[in-house]
């Protein structure tokens, strides 16, 4: 299967899923702004995301043969000979932490704040909010994930399994789904926690909960922040009426706004 067909099955699933059992009752499927979302969906999702898999790839192929040249691969280092599930969990761990990493540059870094602002313009969550986003993320998340894929010798497969898992679970957190993790909260992420990431006010700090697959991050350093019976009054950020409403005044925002 390729990435496509799980894109096309996972968001299937989540709506399914989201019709089912919703967490907060009635809200509707086309919602404001839905079809918007839509085209965030198949731009990041698609398009985007095989154009950064084929350049990624390419270069951690090519980081690893410099690496390789210059004596710095350490033999002790490379997973290339585990077995897939072991060379998905190191991945995973490693990535995931990479992930939070930038996350949190974006929220701490003005003008990389100006692009990550779209992804946080969400007012009604639901799973195809998780593609709401300035395709520049694309370019810092992935240009920061081929040094460990390089380092680490992590195989095409282990990563697109990865991306998979990824995708899965940024769903997850964005999804009208009440999935309660118990005492496993305190090492995944998920829909109640992440709904606090997007909270319009600074109760718990002005941000908080910067993980994608892992909370465990947050939890060791401090970031995370999680009334469980409560959810935010409202979800956004302070002055976003400055957001145009529509993909394209979206995708163009940051970048007349810094000029
Ligand atoms: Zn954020
Ligand atoms: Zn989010």
């Amino acid at each position: 299967m390729s990435y496509l067909h799980w894109l096309i099955a996972i968001s299937l699933a989540f709506v399914l899923l989201e019709r089912l059992r919703p967490w907060r009752k009635g809200q509707p499927l086309l919602r404001p702004g839905f079809l918007r979302d839509l085209g965030f969906l198949a731009l990041n999702g698609h398009v985007l995301a095989l154009v950064t898999a084929g350049v990624n790839g390419w270069l951690a192929a090519e980081a690893t043969g410099l690496l390789q040249r210059a004596g710095l691969l350490l033999p002790a280092t490379p997973i290339a000979g585990w077995p897939l599930g072991a060379q998905v969990a190191a991945f995973l761990v490693v990535s995931d932490f990479v992930q939070w990493c930038v996350h949190n540059l974006l929220h701490r870094v003005p003008w990389l704040w100006s692009f990550h602002k779209v992804h946080h313009a969400i007012t009604t969550m639901d799973f195809v909010g998780n593609f709401r986003f300035h395709w520049m993320e694309i370019v810092v998340y992935k240009s920061a994930l081929w040094l460990p894929l390089a380092l680490l010798g992590a195989s095409g497969e282990a990563a697109f399994v990865v991306a998979v898992v990824g995708t899965i679970w940024g769903d997850l957190n964005h999804a009208n789904l009440d999935l309660r993790l118990g005492p496993l909260g305190y090492v995944l992420n998920g829909p109640r926690m992440h709904l606090w990431h997007h909270d319009q006010s600074d109760e718990g700090g002005a941000a908080k909960n910067y993980g994608i697959v892992l909370s465990l991050w947050d939890h060791l350093f401090g970031t995370a922040y999680w009334p469980r019976e409560r959810s935010p009054a409202a979800l956004g950020y302070p002055g976003m009426q400055e957001m145009p409403q529509g993909l394209f005044g979206e995708l163009a925002w940051p970048l007349t706004r810094r000029r």
